[in-house]
């Protein structure tokens, strides 16, 4: 059962061929027991799971149902859900039980959906592997020894040792998209302002959004059709209506542009991820589809940057966090100074304290102009080359991230190397462009991620393309051995 999508689960259910308390039941099971191996989740919440999916079998019953209604799906701890504790990884936060849900929580709970609980993940999102989570890393079902990615880590290795069908995940330079290449499953970040932002805890606001990570294409059309949309009480989101994605998926590739680009296929790159990606193409070719080389010339200009707008972002958000008002607060301050400095001090993880710094210094006066200013300045180039790109081919196609999992503390006394593994995802954050990526195969026995990105808005198109792969290739439905159903 547990090896089904979210689609064939929305079939049974509607057919009523099984329960959703019968399948929550199940799934409840399956976490309980795989996650102590795991580390997915940081909170499960079984109670309010038999809650819903009761709740969902009596909308099927009184046929008021939707396509997701009775499925489970469990939520990256950084979106604020009602009366349960959201931690965002941190010490910070292990206190903290939201008041309100997010608004990606509302729309998926008000389709119906099942909450089976809130998944591990790096600290306030700041990380690639997992490891700066206070709750200790997550870990790859493909591999213990090996990180998931991060930082949406927790919820990419639950889809793959299918504990959920489908997770939330939140990408502000890759994380959505490097830990789905990681773990071999399917992760989408929508267009910027495309899904709302209000409940999601900020990490650094121009770059982050939020998306699905599931099985399958269909799927991430699935759930981002409900994610999706306006919302009021995020001046960021975008006012325009939700393309129905899960309609646009069948249309055949014939003549349409991809464009590979020349910085993205170099010496950095893994020669067996080349190789894999390049027989991706030919698959891609057979379909119909027209490649050609394109040029994307400020790349390589692309991690300094986001290290300098993400850390400079994070920096402002994170100064709520005061020791006051909500979150850790340190024993018997001795005053106002010390209780803002313990309480920061003694909560937050070395890498947030790094990213505070870097942040800090490169808003003050004096480096403003030489560092924020500057960086901003590149991602506008950065914006121009895509837009220049995207006069010429319809999609963008490369791989997602530039090596396999590696292994868990490899690249923790390194950060730059640790930063390095998002070079091909960060840039779609800083243009605030759509990326998907989905398995294109394996290398030595671990995943591998190709990776498309599309022009503002085209999550359909890039949906499309990667629907298209899956029904020509099986990646996507590989499970790692000892997660297999036995
Ligand atoms: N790895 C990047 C960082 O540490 C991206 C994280 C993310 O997308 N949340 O900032």
């Amino acid at each position: 059962m547990f090896q089904h999508t979210i689609a064939e689960l929305s079939q049974l259910l509607q057919s009523k061929s099984i329960s959703s308390v019968a399948l929550t039941r199940a799934y409840i099971e399956r976490c309980e027991s795989l996650d102590t191996e795991l580390n997915c989740f940081i909170t499960l919440t079984p109670e309010l799971a038999l809650q819903q999916a009761k709740a969902a079998d009596d909308r099927i019953q009184s046929g008021t149902s939707e396509a997701l209604t009775g499925i489970p799906i469990a939520h990256k701890d950084i979106f604020c859900s009602k009366n349960i504790k959201t931690s965002c990884g941190s010490k910070m936060l292990d206190n903290f039980v939201a008041p309100y849900d997010a608004t990606v929580v509302e729309r998926l709970a008000n389709a119906g959906m099942v909450t089976l609980g809130k998944t591990n993940m790096d600290e306030f999102a700041m990380g690639s592997s997992n490891e700066t989570s206070f709750y200790g890393p997550a870990l790859n079902p493909w591999d213990k020894q090996r990180v998931p990615g991060g930082s949406s880590g927790g919820s990419a290795s639950a889809v793959a040792a299918r504990l959920v069908a489908g997770a939330t995940g939140t990408d502000t330079g890759g994380s959505i998209r490097q830990p789905a290449a990681m773990c071999g499953i399917t992760g989408l970040k929508p267009t910027y302002g495309r899904v709302s932002r209000y409940g999601m805890i900020a990490y650094a606001s121009s770059l982050d959004q939020g998306g699905p990570l599931t099985q399958t294409a269909e799927d991430a059309a699935m759930l981002l059709s409900t994610m999706a949309g306006f919302d009021e009480r995020d001046s960021t989101s975008v006012d325009r209506p939700v393309d129905n994605y899960n309609s646009e998926l069948t249309n055949k590739l014939d003549g349409i542009k991809i464009g590979l680009p020349k910085e993205f296929f170099n010496q950095n790159l893994d020669s067996d991820i080349g190789d894999n990606i390049n027989s991706a193409i030919k698959i891609l070719k057979e379909c119909g589809a027209v490649f050609k080389e394109i040029e994307l010339p400020n790349s390589h200009l692309s991690i300094p940057a986001y290290y300098v707008v993400a850390p400079a972002e994070c920096s402002s958000n994170l100064e709520r966090y005061d020791g006051v008002r909500y979150g850790y607060r340190c024993e018997d301050p001795k005053d106002l100074a010390d209780l803002y400095c313990r309480s920061r001090g003694e909560s937050f993880g070395e890498e947030v304290k790094r990213r505070i710094m870097i942040g800090t210094y490169v808003l003050s006066s004096g480096y403003y102009d030489a560092y924020y200013l500057q960086a901003q300045k590149i991602r506008r180039l950065i914006r121009d080359d895509f837009q220049q790109a995207f006069n010429d081919v319809d999609i963008i196609l490369g791989p997602t991230t530039p090596t396999t999992a590696f292994k868990l503390n490899e690249n923790m006394d390194d950060p730059v190397s640790m930063y390095l593994s998002d070079i091909y995802t960060v840039s779609a954050n800083l243009a605030g462009l759509p990326g998907i990526s989905i398995p294109s195969g394996f290398s030595n026995g671990l995943p591998v991620g190709m990776q498309l990105m599309g022009n503002y808005f085209q999550e359909s198109k890039l949906l499309n393309i990667a629907h298209q792969y899956q029904l020509q290739t099986d990646w996507h439905k590989q499970i790692p051995g000892e997660f297999k159903e036995s």
